[in-house]
């Protein structure tokens, strides 16, 4: 049984579970004081702290759902400089593909259909139903990613989707045939409030198919550099069953997708009629035990180690003499680096292909931003991939740097030099 700060305890205790909204979490992880992992530092606020705010993890044994305790104000985690585009990533842009052909073959959609998604970032996934000549409509906070939506074709309403969205969408005479909505479940504070939203947006013989990442990925391969401020929740099957029940939308069918590190694609209608695959994932999940606070005790343990051995391993390199980078800006690189407390002492500097990142520095470790280009002109013999989900794609693009000795280091399952 480990032990947990008597204030992290309390906290939990006193807590109010995001779905269900019961008292009484139990701690599951404390990551300490963390800067928001998107809010990438310029050159005119280096003179400036960095904000941090406790990363706390929980769970609730009335709903099972896990969840972290603070919830940093939406508007300054997804507003104005959010730096994240979905269309940087090929894989990303392929599987978008992929999901909007197979669901315009499987809805029978047409010009005479509308699509919604919900956090539709730069447009990467409606952009294949307009070339199809499906009508669509994009909703996203992020004011930069919005804009360039809109600029391929994509309409899109710069705001926050809430429950009252939808309804006044509604009164306009707006029911959308297919919902999607990909890794913003998690993102948002009004948990039931979204749910509500989708339910009345949704036209009766509508399906509304929803990504998120899957816990049980999250506590089995120690991916716990994929919890941070923006990520509130982090779903089993069992938790997000209840959490739609409540609202009268049935959980119908459930793919086990590889990308983000694990997730589930999700497919919700009106009226209950599952598939074979959300009954055998119950089941599996019943028999796992993910809807029982022991299967969460060690995961507090195996995340420590995963920091001694990350720092045994930099600190090692760097007193031999080695020049260590790091791949990739990401919201994950940020809490890996200030978890395990790797700074521009260790790391010299963090290669994106986002020329939104670069010229930035990582949060609280400080850690400059480059172009990749840089990786072959100083060729660091070392660099650490951060977005280690997308680590294939990272090492193929990196062939003529591994071929000049460079090597790469995945921190995630287990630190590993490749
Ligand atoms: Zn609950």
């Amino acid at each position: 049984m480990i032990e947990y700060q008597r204030e992290f305890v309390d906290k939990c205790c006193s807590g109010l579970c995001r779905s269900c909204q019961k008292q009484g979490l139990m701690p599951v992880l404390d990551l300490g004081p963390m800067p928001l992992s998107d809010g990438l530092v310029s050159k005119t606020q280096l003179d400036h702290v960095d904000r941090k705010y406790p990363l706390e993890l929980a769970y609730c044994p009335n709903c099972s759902l896990v969840q972290i305790l603070e919830t940093v104000p939406p508007e300054m985690l997804f507003c104005d400089d959010y730096p994240y585009y979905s269309s940087f990533s090929d894989a990303l842009l392929s599987h978008s593909r992929e999901n909007a052909m197979n669901l315009i073959d499987r809805r029978g959609l047409n010009g005479e259909s509308l699509v919604i998604e919900l956090a539709s970032n730069d447009g990467y996934l409606l952009k294949n139903f307009v070339e199809k000549g499906i009508p669509v409509l994009g909703i996203d906070p992020a004011q930069g990613p919005a804009k360039e939506a809109e600029a391929i074709g994509v309409p899109t309403m710069c705001t926050f989707f809430t429950r009252d969205l939808a309804r006044k969408l509604r009164s306009q005479g707006n029911r959308a045939d297919v919902i999607i909505a990909n890794n913003v479940l998690a993102h948002v504070a009004d948990t039931n409030g979204f749910v509500q939203g989708i339910k009345l947006l949704l036209k009766d013989d509508g399906v509304a198919v929803i990504e998120v990442p899957y816990v049980r990925d999250l506590v089995d391969h120690c991916e716990f550099d994929t919890i941070y401020h923006e990520h509130l929740c982090y779903f089993s099957v069992t938790a997000l069953d209840r959490l739609f029940r409540r609202h009268d939308l049935y959980l119908n069918d459930i793919e086990k997708l590889s990308i983000h590190g694990g997730s589930l694609r999700l497919y919700l209608e009106h009226r209950e009629s599952p598939k074979s695959s959300v009954r055998s994932m119950l089941e599996e999940e019943a028999r796992e035990q993910i809807d029982q606070y022991p299967y969460y005790e060690n995961f507090h343990q195996s995340v420590q180690t995963i920091r001694s051995q990350m720092r045994q391993m930099l600190s090692g390199l760097k007193a031999s003499g080695k020049t260590i980078a790091a791949y990739g800006a990401a919201a994950k690189g940020t809490i890996m680096l200030n978890y395990i407390g790797a700074d521009s002492e260790l790391i010299n500097f963090v290669v994106d292909r986002n020329i939104h990142k670069q010229g930035k520095y990582l949060p609280g470790v400080r850690i400059p931003i480059f172009e990749p280009e840089r990786l072959m002109r100083d060729k660091p013999d070392y660099v650490v991939i951060l977005p280690w989900n997308f680590k294939d794609e990272i090492l193929s693009q990196q062939t003529s740097y591994r071929m000049t000795g460079g090597k790469f280091i995945i921190p995630i399952p287990s630190p590993a030099i490749v």
